[in-house]
């Protein structure tokens, strides 16, 4: 079993972390002048630093326990504060799956940590034969970054578990866009491993990308540290309520996700019968990567006409990501389509 203590950056292990006013007392009642807030106000108080009416909900939804739940200010905190724990500057190193998500490598940059790339197959699986054999070569490797769904491919990542047996450091499954194939999580995971991290988020299917949450499930041990590194209140007032306020409507949710499930099917089939739609690839999320007889122009045209959707020719030649929006903005995209292919 691997012991988690001994791949922590050893700063991160013995930092005595910031311990502020809420930390000691929080609650309705009392008279609070421990914090140097403004004694009037709505929102004068500091927000609770540990979310644990937020963290309770969420772990209900997700079917976690709540100590076993990180929230971050987006995933994207998540990403950074991972590579602070666990990668020492100029030292170690994490591998990355490309075609991916840009905050891995650009989080690695930040953080003074090489990257190691192990390109995606043809197929956008995982090159496994690649990983283990690069895992058991270079014994600074600290961290794996697996995306699934992958953004910008839009598939599942299937052999995710062998990585993790496998591996003597990190693995972080991110699943940003998983609400949208829900049963393919790799959540339960953590009840079996203590060396994975599943990254969630509100941004995609729960429609909150504005208030900034994302979650981290993990064991106990690595929340902790997620916890000591974490800004005291790196989750304001207002966004722990909207997104309490998002998670009691489960019904809506469902609504929503459906919707956009249907439209992506409709969008796919609609965009097939346009002339210059090559080929489009299977998606498990609510963006569909298009292959087109040629990207830079249909971009440039479609940017023209004020409809942007994302170029991604320098990664997957001619391909285009677009993500599926309302009925009405689908028909606008579709419409001026037609108008181009003429
Ligand atoms: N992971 C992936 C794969 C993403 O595509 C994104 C956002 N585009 C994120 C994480 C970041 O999400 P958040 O808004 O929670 O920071």
């Amino acid at each position: 079993m691997i012991d988690i203590k001994k791949i922590v950056r050893k700063n991160i292990l013995n930092l005595s972390p910031y311990s502020s006013a809420r930390d000691e007392f929080s609650g309705a009642e009392g008279v609070f002048l421990d914090a140097n807030e403004n004694p009037k106000g709505s929102y004068n108080r500091y927000p609770d630093p540990h979310q644990t009416t937020l963290k309770e909900v969420v772990a209900k939804v997700k079917a976690v326990s709540p100590e076993n739940v990180f929230l971050g200010n987006g995933s994207d905190e998540a990403i950074d504060l991972i590579f602070r724990t666990f990668a020492n500057p100029g030292k170690d190193t994490v591998i990355v799956c490309p075609p991916t998500y840009g905050m891995y490598e650009v989080s690695a940059n930040i953080n003074d940590v090489e990257i190691i790339n192990i390109p995606l197959l043809p197929d956008f699986q995982l090159d496994k034969q690649a990983i283990l054999k690069t895992i058991v070569q270079d014994v600074n490797i600290k961290l794996i970054f697996i995306c699934s769904p992958n953004n910008p491919t839009g598939n599942l990542i299937e052999g995710i578990e062998e990585i993790i047996e496998k591996f003597n450091g990190i693995v972080i499954v991110d699943e940003a866009y998983i609400d949208f194939s829900p049963e393919s999580t790799k959540v339960p995971l953590i009840n079996k491993y203590p060396n994975v991290i599943v990254l969630q988020t509100l941004s995609k299917a729960w429609g909150l990308a504005g208030i900034r949450v994302g979650f981290a499930f993990a064991q106990t041990e690595i929340i902790a540290l997620l916890n000591k590194i974490k800004a005291p209140y790196n989750i304001s007032t207002l966004n722990q309520q909207q997104a309490l306020s998002k998670l009691s409507n489960l019904e809506e949710f469902e609504t929503q996700r459906k919707e956009i499930l249907a439209e992506r099917e409709r969008l796919e089939t609609e965009l097939l019968a346009l002339p210059m739609v090559q080929k489009i690839y299977p998606s498990s999320a609510n963006f569909l990567l298009v292959e087109v007889t040629d990207a830079n122009r249909m971009y440039n045209e479609l940017v023209n006409k004020k409809v942007i959707v994302r170029n991604r020719h320098t990664v997957i030649k001619n391909c285009i990501r677009i993500t599926v929006g309302t009925k009405q903005e689908n028909n606008i995209l579709l419409t001026e389509l037609k108008d181009i292919s003429q």
